[in-house]
């Protein structure tokens, strides 16, 4: 039913096919990518490649975010080229002289024989302008290629860009069949299901006499074969729920991941500051690219998957995982805020249970909780005993998807780092170290890393009770379902019974009188939401901020994960962000009484407000 929409793109993607060999039988527009002379007669084989039609990216409503549009590229046949009017030509192309001189000049070096491009990316109007008068100069053809074209402004992370084959790509055994000049996907998804977007090449083999003229299918044609169109791929990414989060973010650093909990799709994949994915196709994407490149806020960097972060107090919420399964604490155990051991973030009632710890963030209470998770008395060596804990204790951090690769389809993916014994053996020296040199991780802070779609992962977790499907951007390839690794369930290392004890303090925090993360709070909507703000310390400037949430708490439909850089406080800036997107994915819309929040979130400055709420 959902991909009854698609089927007019899919007829109009065939009209193009269509309409691209019946150029291609007028104006020779294949790609022609090797001529060989016959030794026994003056006829020379053609290879001629046919380069099938591109598969199509829609959202998971079937809108439509990346199509094909044909472009074309107006090559030279040096050999060929009689008497060249080149004032009368470069007035055809309004190309300036000393343009077509240097492409000539390059053309020749490359071959005499072989084509060469003059002008590329030519659209169908540009091309119909010139082609009747084109006739007048010899050497020159016209090949059609077709280019992508976006009809989203969003999304240019998750979707990456098509871009010429480049010299490192062919040396690669994955790309043999690519000739230099094929497109071929760069980055993200288009690099990703690159085999499957491409389809297959078809080949004809012709005979061709010396002045050009076809004399018939090379061995009758026995070789030849049919190019097969790429396949289309519906994205679990909701555009409009995209839009809206690049748009809350801009202007800032940071990423928003949203997921749905019940089955690993990534809905919302906001890496700010964002591009628009149409600078990275047709002319003058190469110079476009480049000032991409050299802009100082690094708009290319994809932050969901690669900019790891102290997860701060978000990470509280596993290390009492990890302490329950481990029978160290109960739910009810209650610890002194006691600030000789780490500081507390605000005066706060006695955390008498880890409701109230986690609805007041309390430092003091988490670095008890992985005190008692670490030093477990396993060894009379103190030293021992913390490499003993901080080991066992890594394992079951990382069987939460942290500290490795999640999988996500996509190839720049970070791992983060969990650190193990070893990795502070290196540090500090064996037994040199002991729980005092690892506390901050009790909260968060220290030689720990995640990825922004980790953080959403663990939410997503949590809201499941206890698993996570890998998430992923591709729900359906083709009429098929996802990639049948995205179809498996991972457990943790903690009991799915124990989920249930951390989530009445994390709707505290959203919902609870001066929780820290109130100001995400859709409770107005009877929209219940369960969460944890963090702030993370950052030694370049301004902390930032991190809120990640589930809701509703009981029925979890999204899980999100926000991260903005040099925010200050979470509750401040990143929880009115999460409560605005989990707003317009539930309900569809951000009510008008809360669009102030919008304005707050996109402009307010909230080095201002660092320590309120
Ligand atoms: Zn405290």
């Amino acid at each position: 039913m959902q991909y009854l929409e698609g089927r007019k793109y899919v007829v109009q993607g065939i009209f193009l096919l269509v309409a691209l060999i019946f150029l291609t039988r007028l104006f020779f527009m294949q790609v022609l990518d090797g001529t060989y002379k016959l030794a026994a007669d003056k006829n020379t084989l053609q290879r001629l490649v046919q380069i099938p039609y591109r598969g199509l990216i829609y959202d998971r409503k079937n809108q439509l975010l990346v199509q094909n549009t044909p472009v074309y590229d107006l090559l030279v046949v040096p050999r060929e080229v009689k008497q060249l009017d080149s004032a009368r030509f470069c007035e055809l192309l309004q190309i300036p002289l000393e343009d077509l001189r240097a492409s000539l000049l390059a053309a020749k070096k490359y071959s005499r024989i072989k084509p060469s491009p003059i002008v590329q990316n030519l659209t169908t109007p540009d091309l119909a302008a010139i082609l009747d008068k084109l006739g007048d100069f010899s050497g020159f053809r016209i090949q059609a290629r077709m280019a992508r074209a976006y009809r989203t402004e969003n999304l240019a992370h998750a979707l990456g860009y098509v871009g010429a084959i480049t010299p490192a790509f062919l040396e690669k055994p994955k790309y043999a069949k690519y000739q230099p000049g094929e497109n071929v996907g760069i980055s993200g998804l288009e690099a990703y299901y690159e085999s499957t977007l491409m389809g297959r090449r078809g080949v004809q083999y012709k005979m061709v006499n010396v002045r050009g003229i076809e004399k018939g299918k090379f061995r009758g044609g026995e070789f030849d074969t049919l190019s097969v169109a790429g396949q289309d791929l519906h994205l679990s990414i909701d555009a409009e729920l995209q839009a809206y989060g690049e748009k809350l973010l801009a202007g800032r650093r940071g990423s928003i991941v949203a997921i749905d909990p019940r089955t690993g799709e990534i809905l919302a994949f906001v890496s700010a500051p964002h591009y628009d994915p149409n600078l990275l196709t047709g002319k003058g994407s190469g110079n476009r690219y480049m000032a991409l490149l050299n802009n100082p806020d690094r708009p290319l960097f994809d932050r969901p998957l690669m900019a790891t972060y102290p997860p701060g107090s978000v990470f509280k919420l596993v290390n009492e995982l990890v302490a329950l399964q481990l029978h160290v604490v109960t739910p009810g155990t209650g610890f002194e805020c006691n600030q000789k051991l780490v500081h507390c973030t605000h005066r706060h009632e006695y955390p008498a249970n880890v409701s109230l710890a986690i609805k007041n963030s309390c430092n003091p209470y988490f670095y008890q909780v992985l005190r008692a998770a670490v030093v477990r008395g396993q060894s009379p060596n103190k030293f021992e005993d913390a490499r003993l804990g901080l080991g066992q204790w890594q394992k079951m951090v990382k069987s939460f998807g942290l500290g490795e690769k999640l999988g996500v389809d996509m190839s720049q993916e970070k791992r983060g780092l969990i650190p193990s014994p070893d990795f502070y053996d290196k540090l500090r020296g064996y037994h040199h170290w002991n729980f005092k040199t690892v506390y901050s991780l009790s909260i968060g802070q220290g030689e720990i890393g995640i990825t922004g779609l980790q953080m959403a992962n663990v939410l997503a977790t949590i809201a499941n009770r206890g698993w996570y499907y890998t998430p992923h951007f591709v729900r359906g390839i083709g009429a098929g379902g996802p990639l049948p690794q995205y179809r498996e369930r991972h457990y943790t290392a903690v009991d799915t019974t124990l989920f249930k004890y951390i989530i009445p303090g994390m709707e505290m925090v959203v919902d609870g009188n001066g929780g820290t993360g109130n100001l995400a709070s859709l409770s107005q909507y009877g929209i219940t939401m369960a969460g944890k703000t963090g702030t993370v310390q950052n030694p370049h400037g301004y902390d930032h901020a991190t809120f990640a949430a589930f809701a509703p708490v009981n029925d979890p439909k999204i899980a999100i994960a926000v991260f903005i850089e040099n925010s200050g406080f979470g509750g401040t800036s990143a929880a009115p962000a999460a409560g605005l997107m989990i707003e317009k994915y539930l309900r569809g819309k951000v009510a008008p009484s809360r669009k102030r929040w919008e304005d707050w979130v996109t402009y307010g400055d909230f080095t201002k407000h660092l320590h309120s709420m």
